[in-house]
């Protein structure tokens, strides 16, 4: 999990994207988007309630690589959630 295709990583090297949270002021990095960042709370309940039908507690690894069953729930849901998080910051 060394990359990511979020703007934290991506920023660096792309033109135009802003490297730290607007919000937080927090480096953009995969947690603080995906797990800690007040900015996404409605879109993350979404993503937090599809780990939890499946038993699994919310944290990275469950996120980006859910284990059985949960797999296909969560990566929807991951995928939802960052479609809303890209469009909801640039509104
Ligand atoms: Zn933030």
């Amino acid at each position: 999990m060394g990359t990511t295709l979020l703007p934290g990583g991506a920023g660096k090297y792309v033109l135009g994207i802003e490297p730290a949270c607007p919000r937080c002021q927090e480096p953009l990095t995969a947690p603080h988007m995906l797990l800690h960042c007040p900015n996404h709370k409605a879109q993350r309940d979404h993503l937090e309630a599809a780990l939890h039908s499946h038993g699994l507690v919310f944290n990275l690894t469950n996120v980006l690589d859910p284990k059985g069953a949960a797999r296909g729930p969560v990566l929807s849901a991951l995928a939802k959630y960052l479609l809303d998080c890209q469009i909801t910051d640039k509104i």
